[in-house]
């Protein structure tokens, strides 16, 4: 998707021009990997943008860096102001916002210095994630060949930037094969997650999910998710998934940052459900949407109005 150029990129505390935001080739981070980053929406709302629940999307961020044993060097109230400041000075009334702590130039090798760590702030417009299409009819799936990143290989309730090659993988192969997005299985073949979503399904009237134990990223909209699933009075299990049983669900959908909740039509060209958006899946939708708007006062504590 290209990017849309917004006036500034906060980088290690300053406010920079968008093109002058420039790091070394010689980064570290670019070579290995070693970096941790979010992925943070800022919606529009009758007074002004408010980012949804920056709070956990920054405390996620330190738990990723914690696993990778870099200390960031600002606190957590900091870097929510300084997401709050860029929201405001890049007149955005709604945006993507992607923070990122990597280590700097200076060093090099695959273990580097992990006291260079520097970190950037930018933020651009991003519409939907997985198009117009997936949103209004159901994204379609494929099971991909490739597993899911392990807690024995790269840690994946940490986001960090080298464990997305494997995503990454999933993802091209899933295009280029014509689908919309990948599903990935844990190596005893559940279903982990898509390559950048959490996955649900509803089965006999209770919403299924991964756990984080089944190699998950621990989705902040996977939260959201499940918190109002709970507040409609819906039972919501978090349980292993194996493939095939994802196929014979009644309705299924992706949750995210960036896909928002996003209904599954089919996987493995397999229809879910009548191949149509069912009515939970429509009914979190629509309630998402009313909060991250803030068209729903039962959900205020979310938003950090910017
Ligand atoms: N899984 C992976 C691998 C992801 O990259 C993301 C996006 N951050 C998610 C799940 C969904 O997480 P969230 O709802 O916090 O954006």
């Amino acid at each position: 998707m290209p990017l849309t150029p917004t006036p500034f990129i906060w980088m290690d505390g300053e406010l920079v021009p968008w093109d002058e935001a420039q790091v070394h080739v010689l980064t570290p981070s670019l070579h290995y990997g070693w970096g941790v980053y979010e992925g943070i929406r800022a919606y529009e709302t009758e007074t002004g943008p408010a980012v949804f629940r920056l709070r956990e999307h920054i405390a996620r961020l330190r738990d990723s860096a914690r696993v990778y044993l870099m200390e960031l060097p600002w606190t957590d109230e900091e870097l929510v102001q300084a997401v709050l400041e860029l929201v405001r000075v890049n007149g955005q009334p709604s945006c993507y916002i992607r923070p990122i702590a990597y280590l700097g130039y200076g060093e090099m090798g695959v273990a580097p210095n992990l006291d260079a760590v520097r970190m950037s702030i930018a933020v651009w417009p991003w519409g939907s994630y997985l198009g117009d299409k997936a949103e209004s009819e159901g994204c379609r799936l494929i099971v991909s060949n490739w597993q899911r990143n392990s807690n024995q290989t790269v840690p994946p309730l940490a986001k960090a930037t080298g464990a997305y090659v494997n995503s990454a993988l999933a993802k091209v192969g899933a295009q280029r094969a014509g689908y919309d997005d990948a599903l990935m299985l844990t190596a005893n073949g559940h279903i982990a997650e898509a390559s950048a979503a959490n996955l649900f399904m509803l089965r006999g009237g209770e919403l299924v999910t991964p756990p984080v134990s089944d190699g998950i990223l621990p989705g902040i909209t996977r939260d959201t998710a499940i918190t109002f699933a709970r507040d409609l009075g819906l039972t919501v299990v978090e349980r292993s998934i194996p493939r095939s049983e994802v196929y014979i669900a009644d309705e299924a959908f992706l949750t995210g940052t960036a896909a928002e909740i996003v209904p599954v039509a089919s996987v493995d060209e397999r229809p879910v459900g009548d191949g149509r958006v069912g009515a939970v899946t429509k009914e979190l939708r629509g309630l998402f949407q009313d909060v991250v708007r803030g068209r729903n006062q039962a959900y205020e504590r979310w938003l950090e109005r910017v």
